[in-house]
Formats: C-alpha cells, structure tokens, sequence
C-alpha cells in the first residue's frame, strides 16, 4: 500500500494464526478508523498479558501471580493431577465442569523429529510432584494424536509405579486437538477415564 506504518500493521497481523492479508488488512483499515484510545487500548491489552502473565510454579498453568488460581483454590482435590500439553487445555477441560483436581502442563508434546525431547517439557517437575506424595491419581489428557499418544506413553512407564495413572476415554476426535472438542464429548472422556 505504500503507507509503511499500515504496510508494517497489516504484516504483524498476518503473522497471528488464521489471519491472511485480505483480513489483515480488512482489521488494519478497522483499526485505523476506530477512536485513537480505542486502538490504544488493543495496544495497552498486548503489552500488559505480555508483562504480567507467566507459569504457575507449580503446575505450569498460567498466572499473573507466583500459584495460579487453580492450585490456590481450597476446594481442588490435591489427589488428583491431570496432565495437558498447553494452557488453552485447561480451559477447555475447566468448560466441562467434570474436573475439580490440579493440573499439569507439559508445555507441548513429545516429539523426537522436531527436537522435543523429555527435557524441553515439564517433565521432571511432574516426577518431582508425585515423589512428594499426596497425588494418588495422575491423569494423561495429552491430545488424541501421534505426540500426545507418544507423550501419554512415556509418562505412563514413568509413573505407573508410583502412583495410579489413567487416560482419557476414547471418544475424542482421533488426530484433533482437546482445544476442538466439544465440552460434553470432553466431560465423558473425563469421567470415563481408563487405566494407562
Ligand atoms: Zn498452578
């Protein structure tokens, strides 16, 4: 467009997920016709999740706090633990209303061809966390497909000696992502759960 300010605001945008330079633009030329302190705000909005919110030192869930208000709600079962690659799972675990344990977010899945390997994730805070004892239940809720399986299988070996491990009943979109699942498909798959 030659407007190097907007040229520069429509490449941003097109570098979020989903976003193609046709809606890139079309937010651009929205964004520049709204009140200045209303773009101010979507600006101030940017600054401040990027300055305040940070992992629970936990779980791994995300806080503007050192705990997050999961682990320091009273009336979360502290026997049970379930485990997530990302934190946008527990939200969509939280929508089912099912679930009333602690996580554990795993910071991504297991996957040797794109250099993930046990250390990169939140591995060895999980073991930690069950050594210290309390935890009587561990629940894999990693997603249905080829890393979250591969994930699921590792922890499993890993914990099935210590401390009674489950999965997510079948049910689940094969290949998907548990953000995608519906919140009655997700609650089943959750009371449903099976030993690993
Ligand atoms: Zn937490």
């Amino acid at each position: 467009m030659l407007i190097p300010s907007l040229d520069n605001l429509v490449a941003q945008l097109t570098r979020l997920p989903g976003i193609g330079t046709r809606t890139a633009q079309r937010l651009a030329f929205h964004i520049l016709s709204v009140p200045a302190e209303e773009a101010l705000a979507l600006a101030h909005a940017l600054e401040d999740v990027k300055e305040r919110v940070r992992f629970c030192r936990d779980c791994g869930n995300l806080t503007e706090e050192e705990l997050c208000s999961v682990c320091t709600d009273p009336r979360r079962d502290r026997t049970l633990v379930c485990v997530v690659e990302q934190p946008v799972d527990v939200v969509s675990l939280e929508r089912t209303h099912e679930y009333r344990g602690l996580y554990h977010v795993l910071g991504g899945s297991l996957s040797p061809l794109d250099g993930v390997e046990p250390g990169d994730l939140r591995i060895g805070q999980l073991l930690h966390r069950v050594e210290q004892g309390g935890i009587e239940e561990v629940v894999l809720a990693t997603n249905p497909n080829m890393t979250g399986e591969a994930t699921a299988a590792y922890l499993a070996d890993r914990l099935r000696d210590r401390v009674r491990v489950t999965r997510l009943a079948s049910g689940l979109p094969v290949g998907g992502d548990l953000e995608y699942a519906d919140e009655v498909t997700l609650g089943r798959a959750l009371s449903g759960r099976r030993p690993a």
